[in-house]
């Protein structure tokens, strides 16, 4: 038999949220009931506006083949929010829509790391990175934890920089900035973007700032964008998606805006011969999410505010301790005193014994393995449930009950991310 998949390392990497789906489904098929805290998919089906939006313009005759930028009226509409609410000046040509915000990270390493350089990802990071950087030809990626001690307050400003500067080497050409981020719900403060924006004009670094959850943010905080800063607008690729703001998961519609210095590339090169665009008609949908009411984007932020509050008190008096996000829509929560001495896989499968489906921390980073994603994308009610069955038993060994048990089998589930 010839070799199906390549010698390459990236085609070999696995998934842990596709190992713990798996196990949870596999539980699921016996009759168990697993309460799903490790998906990062909005549960809210996309607003009616939108999907009408969608219908319309297919009997419109938005079915061709799109312009691998992106329609022209969506990129108007983006120019106009991005001045209007990220404080972006960007040109029409230097916005290009990707197949989500995935495809416009993946577009924008393509085009930014030769072979030999690498990236500082900060983290814990989205668990695509490493995967998304092994596309690239011999490029690599060093993780640098700097979240974790941001949620918590501990490093001013300054020194978030010296560390930044710490972790440079001479073959490190830009930086993966996350904020609100993914899975901490860490949201970097202005000041600590200034310090890492000095960072980067000091060492002429580019920078990828994957704004994907910027509206989803709590207690008032407000989100800033590093492009926004003065003399960060020529060296950032800002990352935006309609996935999570609009839940358009399945639409996937996404945008990169980049420096002009990118646009040979970006458009007619890399989106026109990975995906040659996409559908239009979704692009249309995507302009009326941007340019009509917002109500459903404050509806869902507060949604997920709400659930943080049945989460944080579920699991109060617990041996599992989340910082309080401030963003995004997840809980990293430290379970060492509730793992002791195990291996972070063999808690988790205690955890599906009890119906609970976590993400183990070491998907975002191998630092992570006393850590586990909770996600808030799911009902309220399956928050509060989870996070009590959380505090009651994880970590309580031998004196874990037998699983709950549901009557009918719960339906396949086929989110991600
Ligand atoms: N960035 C981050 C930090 C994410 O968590 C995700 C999805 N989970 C994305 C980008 C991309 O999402 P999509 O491709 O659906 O736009």
């Amino acid at each position: 038999m010839p070799r199906l998949i390549a010698d390459r390392p990236v085609l070999h990497m696995t998934s842990e949220l596709g190992r713990v789906m798996a196990a949870a489904r596999t539980r699921e098929l016996t009759g168990e009931r697993v309460i799903h805290l490790e998906r990062g998919e909005p549960d809210f089906d996309t607003p009616p506006h939108i999907v009408e939006a969608l219908a319309k313009a297919a009997r419109d005759g938005f079915t061709h083949y799109p312009d691998a930028r992106g329609e022209l009226s969506l990129r108007e509409a983006l120019a106009e929010k991005l001045a209007r609410e990220n404080k972006i000046r960007a040109h029409v040509d230097d916005i290009v829509i990707t197949a989500g915000g995935t495809h416009a990270l993946y577009l924008a390493i393509q085009c930014l790391l030769s072979a030999g350089e690498e990236l500082l990802v900060l983290s814990p990071h989205w668990m695509a990175l490493p995967k998304l950087v092994g596309f690239a030809a011999g490029a690599r990626y060093r993780t640098l934890p700097v979240y974790l001690e941001l949620l918590a307050g501990t490093w001013s400003p300054s020194e978030f920089g010296d560390r930044l500067r710490a972790a440079l080497k001479s073959e490190t050409k830009g930086i993966y900035l996350n904020s609100p981020n993914n899975p901490t719900g860490a949201v970097v403060s202005r000041e600590h973007l200034e310090a890492l924006a000095a960072v980067a004009i000091e060492r002429d670094l580019w920078v990828l700032a994957d704004e994907a959850y910027e509206h989803i943010l709590f207690d008032g905080t407000r989100h800033v964008s590093l492009a926004s800063l003065p003399g960060m607008a020529e060296r950032t690729v800002s990352i935006y998606t309609m996935s999570k703001s609009y839940a358009m998961t399945g639409w996937r519609v996404g945008y990169a805006v980049s420096p002009p210095a990118m646009r040979p590339a970006m458009a007619p090169l890399l989106a026109f011969y990975t995906t040659h665009g996409v559908f239009p008609s979704s692009q249309i949908a995507a302009r009326e999410a941007v340019a009509g009411s917002q109500a459903c984007v404050e509806q869902m932020r507060a949604a997920y505010e709400e659930r943080r509050g049945l989460l944080l008190v579920g699991l109060a008096g617990g041996r599992v301790h989340a910082p309080v996000p401030k963003g995004a829509f997840y809980a990293f929560a430290n379970v060492s005193a509730a793992k002791g001495a195990r291996d972070l896989w063999t808690m988790v499968d205690e955890w599906l014994g009890f119906g609970v489906a976590a993400l183990p921390g070491t998907a975002f980073g191998p630092e992570h393995g006393d850590w586990v994603r909770l996600s808030l994308a799911t009902r309220a009610e399956d928050v509060a449930e989870g996070a009590r069955r959380i505090a009651k038993h994880a970590g309580a060994g031998a004196a874990v009950p037998g699983t709950p048990r549901a009557a009918e089998p719960q339906p396949v589930q086929r989110a991600r991310a």
